[in-house]
């Protein structure tokens, strides 16, 4: 069988990945430098986590270097993308996949418990686009792919702030493609269902049975199932495809 790294088929691309210190965002950017992609990661806080990742991805024999920064903050992000254009020259491809969670029901959830996950997980994808859209658009190439939720598909009890975060994305998403579609930019959404992460595994042993009992395929997923994804839809394989929200669930929501 014939991988798609096998083929280096972003060779000489610039990825910048968000959240890529763990997780889904470093399984992405792990998988993008395989396939010969250079890796500009950027994570909130955890230096030790992120240079780990950045030594994994130069095994791949990629150039990577991680950045740190709140994806919330309008004029950091501009600050860090200027830092990555210095160190990298370009940007082709940007996955917006740093996000949190905060869950409450409603009624016990707060103004600041909304607005901050609405702040990271939306306006983050926001800011990181506002920057970096206008460096794709003057080459005429770029690939973004927001990193949205099966939440903001279907809602879920317990993450009002989460779910409407993720569905804001998703008309972020296509809100992009076609603004720029004349740019020769793509932008595409991944709806992951439930994925094992440090994310997931803040949930207790009842809620992952009961989460496990509703996913058709009986397992959550690995982060390599996301990261394939978005390693296609970075690629030119994916070139006619734009505007879609593509799940990656277990067929969790059929
Ligand atoms: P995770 O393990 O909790 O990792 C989150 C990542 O985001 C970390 O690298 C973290 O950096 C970064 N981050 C958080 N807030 C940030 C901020 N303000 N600025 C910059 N970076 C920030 O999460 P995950 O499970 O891999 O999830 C990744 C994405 O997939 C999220 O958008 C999540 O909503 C989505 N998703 C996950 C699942 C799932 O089942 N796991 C399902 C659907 C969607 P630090 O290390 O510095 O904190």
């Amino acid at each position: 069988m014939l991988y798609l790294d096998d083929i280096k088929i972003l060779k000489d691309k610039v990825a910048v990945v968000t959240g890529a210190s763990r997780g889904i965002g470093k399984a992405i950017a792990i998988s993008l430098a395989r396939c010969g992609a250079d890796i500009a990661i950027i994570n909130r806080g955890n230096a030790q986590n992120s240079e780990q990742t950045v030594e994994e991805i130069k095994q791949c024999g990629a150039k990577a270097k991680a950045y740190q920064c709140d994806v919330s903050d309008f004029n950091k992000t501009s600050e860090t993308v200027a830092k990555i254009l210095e160190d990298f020259s370009t940007i082709d491809i940007l996955v917006n996949n740093a996000g949190i969670t905060i869950d409450k029901l409603v009624l016990a959830m707060t103004e600041e418990d909304f607005a901050k996950v609405l702040d990271v997980n939306l306006k983050g994808a926001f800011n990181m686009i506002r920057h970096i859209c206008p460096i794709m658009a003057k080459k005429r190439y770029g690939k973004i792919i927001n990193i949205s939720s099966v939440s903001g598909i279907m809602g879920n009890v317990g993450q009002a702030n989460y779910a409407a975060s993720k569905a804001g994305l998703i008309g972020l998403s296509k809100t992009v493609a076609k603004e720029y579609a004349s740019r020769n930019i793509k932008c595409n959404a991944i709806a992951p269902g439930f994925i094992k992460t440090d994310m997931t595994d803040q949930l207790n042993a009842n809620v992952k049975e009961q989460v496990i009992n509703a996913i058709p395929m009986k397992k959550m997923g690995e982060t390599q199932d996301v990261a394939n994804l978005a390693v296609f839809l970075a690629s030119p394989y994916s070139d006619y495809i734009t505007g879609e929200v593509i799940k990656v669930d277990g067929g969790l929501f059929i």
